[in-house]
């Protein structure tokens, strides 16, 4: 991620909404894909605030009546949105009921961790099911709270029908708004023996079971298992069965990122894509804060990704252990995890869409 500059030169961070300098309203703009000032106009409007763009603005309807969102949506595309979303709230098919105290903050945390998912997508070129696309199968979002009377009770112990899985289907992602609680978060995060579970991480995963639809599914489902086994025997069912009775097979360190990865090939392809988008997006910060060498991850070698994201790693764990947290990389990148995210890389290079072709250098005269 980068961070920007409000037209008072104070630095500005993707989820800010007003300038703490000079007292701005911020926003993304679309047409410069940037944080911005947003200037009032006299109808209402807004008005980019970087000067190369001046274009004309409204509030992601998301923005203006919820503050659960920081977007905004070219005027002139009024008329294809009558819901007033931007392109990011455009996918959600579901949202919390927001009569429940607390729900609004919650789901506020849901969509700060989704915007930067579809950001990363979206620098990886990678294609995602918009509503006007085409591409199959159209991703959407469940943000969903447990049906529950008893609000003291554990998510794990609830009954089925009760509870909402976090899960993917169908191009459909579903987030239990629980995640977003932190201390609920956490405890999950130790009874699980966790070493991270983060809002961003649950998307992370979750759009790893999507493009494996979208990817793998039906077409390259052989190459798969020459990576990552066979996943259809023995079957997910039993895996899963097996996984909840036993807990994490002996040794799992020696050739998957975590424990959960080592119950399926489908879950050993989530944590593994997971873990390269973390890596991606590292990497990405790295590079905008000048503290890591270009790694553009469309042009970029996975070798070379790897080689800086391990060394940032020790950087960044030996900072969290300075300020007495948990590990800021905590997976270990042996081997076969490389082998595993090689495929992954190469995955979604060919996925990905094009970069625009070079222009002609221009001839200087001699
Ligand atoms: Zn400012
Ligand atoms: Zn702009
Ligand atoms: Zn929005
Ligand atoms: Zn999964």
């Amino acid at each position: 991620m980068k961070t920007f500059v409000c037209e008072c030169g104070n630095t500005i961070f993707y989820e800010n909404t007003r300038c703490v300098c000079c007292g701005s309203e911020l926003g993304w703009c679309p047409s410069c894909t940037r944080m911005t000032s947003l200037r009032l106009e006299k109808d209402g409007h807004r008005r980019c605030g970087n000067s190369d763009c001046n274009v004309l603005l409204m509030k992601c309807s998301n923005y203006s009546e919820h503050h659960v969102c920081n977007h905004c949506v070219p005027v002139s595309s009024e008329a294809e949105r009558p819901e007033g979303l931007c392109d990011y709230c455009d996918f959600n098919d579901t949202i919390p009921d927001l009569t429940v105290a607390g729900n609004r903050e919650m789901w506020k945390r849901l969509e700060e961790a989704k915007r930067r998912l579809l950001y990363t997508l979206d620098l990886l070129r990678l294609p995602y099911g918009k509503k006007s696309d085409g591409v199959l199968p159209r991703l959407n979002f469940d943000f969903k709270a447990d049906a529950v009377g008893k609000p003291d009770q554990w998510w794990w112990s609830l009954g089925k029908e009760e509870r909402v899985f976090t899960g993917h289907a169908d191009g459909k992602i579903t987030i239990n708004l629980r995640e977003a609680d932190t201390v609920e978060r956490e405890k999950a995060r130790v009874l699980f023996q966790e070493a991270h579970r983060t809002v961003i991480g649950h998307f992370r995963h979750e759009i790893a079971h999507y493009y494996w639809e979208m990817l793998v599914k039906g077409k390259a489902e052989s190459e798969f298992k020459a990576v990552f086994g066979d996943h259809e025997n023995p079957t997910y069912a039993e895996c899963q069965s097996k996984y909840y009775k036993k807990g994490p097979v002996a040794n799992w360190q020696s050739s998957f990122v975590s424990g959960y990865a080592a119950m399926h090939p489908w879950e050993d392809f989530a944590e593994t894509f997971a873990t390269y988008l973390d890596m991606v997006s590292v990497l990405d910060t790295a590079m905008n804060m000048n503290i890591s060498p270009s790694c553009n991850p469309v042009q970029t070698e996975l070798a070379e990704m790897v080689s800086h994201y391990i060394k940032l790693g020790v950087l960044l764990n030996e900072m969290n252990r300075a300020m007495g947290l948990i590990d800021y990389v905590p997976e270990i990148l042996v081997s076969p995890v490389v082998v595993k995210m090689q495929y992954i890389h190469d995955l979604l290079r060919n996925a990905a869409e094009p970069l625009p072709a070079a222009s002609p250098p221009t001839e200087t005269p001699t």
